[in-house]
């Protein structure tokens, strides 16, 4: 079936049939906690799925009817009760506040402060002017694709600004700003956007990749 192809009236009611007292596939599946806490992580922040859209008064109905007919609580939250823990915890999250008890070190993917490390080494002026030296010695040309690419630039490190940051043990700008090798120009090339990010150190492909913490 393509995406965003309809099922017609007649194999709607098919499956309907089909299904009838028949519980969902997924009936009793735990999701792992690691699995929960991502897609937790993926939907932090944006609004519900059914966010501005209303049922219909004849929906309502229907579900209405079919729910005191199964003999089934409906599938609203009324009558649900949850603990002053868990009502605080929605709270939060709908505010966007961090929870210190997930947060940080505890957070399942944390790498150890690594992402805020580097954005403050890439805010560095030791960091500028690396990027500086190598957009000089290449011409500020993409090195890929020269003029013909464009002027919009990135320096990237061959080898990885994070491995170069693990392998050396970095952990605070300072120890970055003295380590000779994260700044060799031997070790930089200049890249359009688009050449950048078909770099298997782009972003967090390595993630998707080894499925393991990043460093790029
Ligand atoms: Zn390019």
């Amino acid at each position: 079936m393509k995406k965003g192809q309809k099922h017609s009236k007649e194999t709607k009611e098919k499956m309907r049939i089909s299904h009838l007292g028949k519980s969902t596939w997924n009936k009793g599946i735990k999701m792992s906690k690691e699995y929960c806490q991502k897609l937790s992580s993926i939907r932090k922040g944006k609004p519900s799925h059914r966010k501005g859209k209303f049922l219909s008064d004849e929906t309502k109905l229907k579900m209405s009817i079919s729910c005191k007919e199964r003999g089934v609580i409906p599938p609203n939250h009324t009558g649900l009760i949850r603990s002053e823990e868990t009502k605080n915890k929605i709270r939060m999250a709908r505010l966007g506040i961090k929870r210190p008890d997930i947060s940080g070190e505890k957070y399942w993917n944390w790498k150890g402060g690594i992402t805020e490390l580097k954005h403050s080494i890439r805010e560095s002026s030791e960091y500028s002017r690396w990027r500086t030296k190598i957009f000089k010695r290449d011409g500020y040309k993409c090195v890929w694709g020269g003029e013909s690419h464009g002027n919009e630039l990135n320096s990237d490190h061959i080898k990885s600004f994070s491995s170069l940051l693990r392998e050396n043990n970095i952990k605070t700008v300072n120890e970055a700003v003295s380590c000779q090798e994260l700044w060799n120009i031997d070790n930089g090339r200049t890249l359009c956007v688009p050449c950048h990010q078909k770099t298997d150190t782009y972003g967090s492909k390595s993630m998707i990749k080894i499925n393991l913490p990043v460093y790029n």
